[in-house]
Protein backbone atom coordinates (compact mmCIF):
# COMPACT_ATOMS: atom_id res chain seq x y z
CA UNK A 1 0.00 0.00 0.00
CA UNK A 2 1.97 3.13 -1.37
CA UNK A 3 1.29 6.46 -0.23
CA UNK A 4 -0.56 8.66 -2.86
CA UNK A 5 -2.12 12.28 -2.36
CA UNK A 6 -5.41 13.02 -2.59
CA UNK A 7 -4.35 15.09 -5.05
CA UNK A 8 -3.07 12.06 -7.20
CA UNK A 9 -6.01 10.19 -6.85
CA UNK A 10 -7.99 13.17 -8.62
CA UNK A 11 -5.54 13.32 -11.22
CA UNK A 12 -6.07 9.72 -11.79
CA UNK A 13 -9.76 10.06 -11.67
CA UNK A 14 -9.21 12.52 -14.20
CA UNK A 15 -7.31 10.20 -16.38
CA UNK A 16 -9.82 7.64 -16.20
CA UNK A 17 -12.51 9.75 -17.53
CA UNK A 18 -10.44 10.46 -20.46
CA UNK A 19 -9.49 6.61 -20.55
CA UNK A 20 -13.13 5.77 -20.70
CA UNK A 21 -13.97 7.52 -23.46
CA UNK A 22 -10.80 6.68 -25.37
CA UNK A 23 -11.82 3.15 -25.27
CA UNK A 24 -15.44 3.89 -25.95
CA UNK A 25 -14.59 5.72 -29.16
CA UNK A 26 -12.53 3.39 -30.00
CA UNK A 27 -14.91 0.54 -30.29
CA UNK A 28 -17.25 2.69 -31.99
CA UNK A 29 -14.77 3.63 -34.75
CA UNK A 30 -13.39 -0.50 -35.11
CA UNK A 31 -16.75 -1.31 -35.31
CA UNK A 32 -17.51 1.19 -38.18
CA UNK A 33 -14.36 0.42 -39.94
CA UNK A 34 -14.88 -3.37 -39.46
CA UNK A 35 -18.85 -2.29 -41.68
CA UNK A 36 -16.62 -0.33 -44.18
CA UNK A 37 -14.83 -3.23 -44.70
CA UNK A 38 -17.48 -5.23 -45.17
CA UNK A 39 -18.98 -3.33 -47.53
CA UNK A 40 -15.84 -3.95 -49.50
CA UNK A 41 -15.64 -7.29 -49.46
CA UNK A 42 -19.22 -7.42 -51.13
CA UNK A 43 -17.92 -4.99 -54.01
CA UNK A 44 -15.09 -7.61 -54.36
CA UNK A 45 -17.24 -10.47 -54.23
CA UNK A 46 -19.27 -8.94 -57.14
CA UNK A 47 -16.35 -7.68 -59.17
CA UNK A 48 -14.30 -11.20 -59.05
CA UNK A 49 -17.64 -12.87 -60.32
CA UNK A 50 -17.82 -10.13 -62.90
CA UNK A 51 -14.60 -11.00 -64.20
CA UNK A 52 -15.81 -14.32 -64.34
CA UNK A 53 -18.28 -13.77 -66.80
CA UNK A 54 -16.40 -11.35 -68.75
CA UNK A 55 -13.33 -14.19 -69.08
CA UNK A 56 -16.04 -16.74 -70.19
CA UNK A 57 -17.31 -14.41 -72.73
CA UNK A 58 -13.73 -13.92 -74.33
CA UNK A 59 -13.94 -17.82 -74.18
CA UNK A 60 -17.43 -18.00 -76.40
CA UNK A 61 -16.11 -14.96 -78.64
CA UNK A 62 -13.09 -17.43 -79.44
CA UNK A 63 -15.18 -20.42 -79.77
CA UNK A 64 -17.19 -18.47 -82.27
CA UNK A 65 -14.29 -17.43 -84.37
CA UNK A 66 -12.42 -20.90 -84.34
CA UNK A 67 -15.80 -22.20 -85.90
CA UNK A 68 -16.16 -19.74 -88.58
CA UNK A 69 -12.59 -20.09 -89.42
CA UNK A 70 -12.99 -24.05 -89.45
CA UNK A 71 -15.90 -23.20 -92.06
CA UNK A 72 -14.39 -21.17 -94.26
CA UNK A 73 -11.69 -23.60 -94.32
CA UNK A 74 -13.95 -26.23 -95.62
CA UNK A 75 -15.54 -24.01 -97.88
CA UNK A 76 -12.33 -23.87 -99.39
CA UNK A 77 -11.77 -27.30 -99.86
CA UNK A 78 -15.51 -28.19 -101.65
CA UNK A 79 -14.23 -25.17 -103.56
CA UNK A 80 -11.12 -27.16 -104.70
CA UNK A 81 -12.95 -30.41 -104.82
CA UNK A 82 -15.41 -28.81 -107.21
CA UNK A 83 -12.81 -27.38 -109.70
CA UNK A 84 -10.94 -31.32 -109.57
CA UNK A 85 -14.27 -32.54 -110.54
CA UNK A 86 -14.18 -30.95 -113.70
CA UNK A 87 -11.07 -31.86 -114.69
CA UNK A 88 -11.51 -36.05 -113.52
CA UNK A 89 -11.09 -38.31 -115.96
CA UNK A 90 -11.96 -42.02 -114.27
CA UNK A 91 -15.29 -42.25 -113.21
CA UNK A 92 -13.42 -44.02 -110.04
CA UNK A 93 -12.06 -40.39 -109.03
CA UNK A 94 -15.08 -38.61 -109.55
CA UNK A 95 -16.84 -40.57 -107.05
CA UNK A 96 -14.16 -40.39 -104.40
CA UNK A 97 -14.24 -36.53 -105.18
CA UNK A 98 -17.76 -36.29 -104.71
CA UNK A 99 -18.18 -38.07 -101.79
CA UNK A 100 -15.40 -35.72 -100.35
CA UNK A 101 -17.78 -32.58 -101.24
CA UNK A 102 -20.27 -34.39 -99.56
CA UNK A 103 -17.92 -35.04 -96.11
CA UNK A 104 -17.34 -31.42 -95.84
CA UNK A 105 -21.00 -29.98 -96.59
CA UNK A 106 -22.12 -32.32 -93.89
CA UNK A 107 -19.39 -31.63 -91.96
CA UNK A 108 -19.73 -27.62 -92.47
CA UNK A 109 -23.83 -28.30 -91.64
CA UNK A 110 -22.57 -29.44 -88.24
CA UNK A 111 -20.13 -26.92 -87.91
CA UNK A 112 -23.36 -24.27 -88.89
CA UNK A 113 -25.27 -26.01 -86.42
CA UNK A 114 -23.05 -25.62 -84.19
CA UNK A 115 -22.14 -21.20 -84.50
CA UNK A 116 -25.74 -20.80 -84.51
CA UNK A 117 -25.54 -22.37 -80.74
CA UNK A 118 -22.69 -20.84 -79.97
CA UNK A 119 -23.12 -17.49 -81.19
CA UNK A 120 -26.58 -17.77 -78.87
CA UNK A 121 -24.57 -18.58 -75.85
CA UNK A 122 -22.48 -15.66 -76.74
CA UNK A 123 -24.98 -13.20 -76.76
CA UNK A 124 -26.52 -14.73 -73.73
CA UNK A 125 -23.27 -13.75 -71.99
CA UNK A 126 -22.72 -10.69 -73.83
CA UNK A 127 -25.86 -9.28 -72.14
CA UNK A 128 -25.27 -10.60 -69.12
CA UNK A 129 -21.77 -9.12 -68.62
CA UNK A 130 -23.67 -5.76 -70.08
CA UNK A 131 -26.26 -6.19 -67.47
CA UNK A 132 -23.65 -7.16 -64.70
CA UNK A 133 -21.62 -4.29 -65.62
CA UNK A 134 -24.42 -1.44 -64.95
CA UNK A 135 -25.03 -3.51 -61.66
CA UNK A 136 -21.92 -3.35 -60.73
CA UNK A 137 -21.29 0.45 -61.28
CA UNK A 138 -24.41 1.27 -59.77
CA UNK A 139 -23.51 -0.65 -56.42
CA UNK A 140 -20.09 0.63 -56.63
CA UNK A 141 -21.36 4.07 -56.73
CA UNK A 142 -23.60 3.20 -53.54
CA UNK A 143 -20.86 1.52 -51.99
CA UNK A 144 -18.58 4.62 -52.47
CA UNK A 145 -21.48 6.44 -51.18
CA UNK A 146 -22.01 4.93 -48.46
CA UNK A 147 -18.17 4.69 -47.43
CA UNK A 148 -17.50 8.72 -47.66
CA UNK A 149 -21.29 8.77 -45.34
CA UNK A 150 -19.27 6.48 -42.80
CA UNK A 151 -16.21 8.62 -43.18
CA UNK A 152 -18.11 11.88 -42.50
CA UNK A 153 -19.91 10.17 -39.92
CA UNK A 154 -16.79 9.17 -37.97
CA UNK A 155 -14.60 12.32 -38.74
CA UNK A 156 -16.54 13.83 -35.63
CA UNK A 157 -14.87 11.11 -33.50
CA UNK A 158 -12.08 10.76 -34.48
CA UNK A 159 -11.30 14.40 -34.25
CA UNK A 160 -12.83 13.66 -30.10
CA UNK A 161 -10.65 10.93 -29.57
CA UNK A 162 -7.31 12.49 -30.77
CA UNK A 163 -8.56 15.73 -28.25
CA UNK A 164 -8.94 12.60 -25.43
CA UNK A 165 -5.99 11.43 -26.30
CA UNK A 166 -3.63 14.54 -25.92
CA UNK A 167 -5.67 15.85 -22.96
CA UNK A 168 -4.91 12.33 -21.39
CA UNK A 169 -1.56 12.43 -22.56
CA UNK A 170 -1.30 16.06 -20.31
CA UNK A 171 -3.24 14.74 -17.24
CA UNK A 172 -0.35 12.27 -17.29
CA UNK A 173 2.35 14.74 -16.95
CA UNK A 174 1.00 15.08 -13.38
CA UNK A 175 1.81 11.56 -12.45
CA UNK A 176 4.65 9.85 -12.07
CA UNK A 177 5.96 7.21 -14.83
CA UNK A 178 5.40 4.27 -12.21
CA UNK A 179 1.71 5.06 -11.60
CA UNK A 180 0.78 5.78 -15.21
CA UNK A 181 2.14 2.36 -15.90
CA UNK A 182 -0.05 0.45 -13.23
CA UNK A 183 -2.66 2.59 -14.68
CA UNK A 184 -2.06 1.51 -18.17
CA UNK A 185 -1.39 -2.62 -17.21
CA UNK A 186 -4.62 -2.28 -14.93
CA UNK A 187 -6.88 -0.48 -17.37
CA UNK A 188 -5.62 -3.45 -20.35
CA UNK A 189 -6.78 -6.04 -18.08
CA UNK A 190 -10.57 -4.55 -17.20
CA UNK A 191 -11.73 -3.06 -20.41
CA UNK A 192 -10.45 0.20 -19.90
CA UNK A 193 -11.84 0.94 -16.69
CA UNK A 194 -9.05 0.68 -14.04
CA UNK A 195 -10.05 3.77 -11.65
CA UNK A 196 -13.54 3.54 -9.97
CA UNK A 197 -15.72 4.41 -6.95
CA UNK A 198 -16.40 2.31 -3.99
CA UNK A 199 -20.04 2.79 -2.48
CA UNK A 200 -20.88 0.85 0.33
CA UNK A 201 -17.86 -1.14 0.79
CA UNK A 202 -18.85 -2.43 -2.53
CA UNK A 203 -16.27 -1.72 -5.61
CA UNK A 204 -18.11 -0.47 -8.66
CA UNK A 205 -15.75 -2.05 -10.82
CA UNK A 206 -16.89 -5.39 -10.58
CA UNK A 207 -19.05 -4.87 -7.18
CA UNK A 208 -17.70 -7.23 -5.01
CA UNK A 209 -17.30 -6.67 -1.47
CA UNK A 210 -13.99 -5.01 -0.12
CA UNK A 211 -12.97 -5.79 3.69
CA UNK A 212 -14.20 -2.59 6.29
CA UNK A 213 -11.04 -1.20 6.69
CA UNK A 214 -9.92 -1.10 2.91
CA UNK A 215 -13.04 0.99 2.78
CA UNK A 216 -11.79 2.94 5.90
CA UNK A 217 -8.38 3.12 4.29
CA UNK A 218 -10.10 4.45 0.51
CA UNK A 219 -11.60 7.31 2.43
CA UNK A 220 -9.50 8.46 3.74
CA UNK A 221 -7.35 8.65 0.28
CA UNK A 222 -4.05 8.61 1.90
CA UNK A 223 -2.93 5.26 -0.10
CA UNK A 224 -3.36 4.17 -3.59
CA UNK A 225 -5.70 0.77 -2.75
CA UNK A 226 -6.39 -1.61 -5.41
CA UNK A 227 -9.51 -3.80 -4.93
CA UNK A 228 -8.95 -7.20 -4.16
CA UNK A 229 -10.94 -8.75 -6.83
CA UNK A 230 -10.30 -7.10 -9.93
CA UNK A 231 -7.31 -5.13 -9.38
CA UNK A 232 -8.94 -2.01 -10.33
CA UNK A 233 -7.73 1.45 -8.35
CA UNK A 234 -10.11 2.42 -5.34
CA UNK A 235 -11.40 6.05 -4.20
CA UNK A 236 -14.13 7.57 -2.76
CA UNK A 237 -16.57 10.05 -3.58
CA UNK A 238 -17.93 12.05 -1.34
CA UNK A 239 -21.48 12.45 -2.34
ZN1 LIG B 1 -13.33 -4.64 -7.90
Amino acid sequence: MSEISKQDIQTLVKLQEAESEIVRLTKVLDKVEKEKQKIGLQIKAFETALEKNKQELLASENGCRGIEAEIQLIDDRIIKSNEKLRMVKTNKEYQLLLREVDDNKKRKDMLETELIESMEQKEKLALLVEERETEFQLLNDKIKAEQSEIDKKTSDDKELLNEYLEQQAEIGKNLSPSLMTRFAKISKMNNGLAVTTVKNEVCMGCFMNIPPQMYIDVQRGKSLISCPQCSRILYFENS
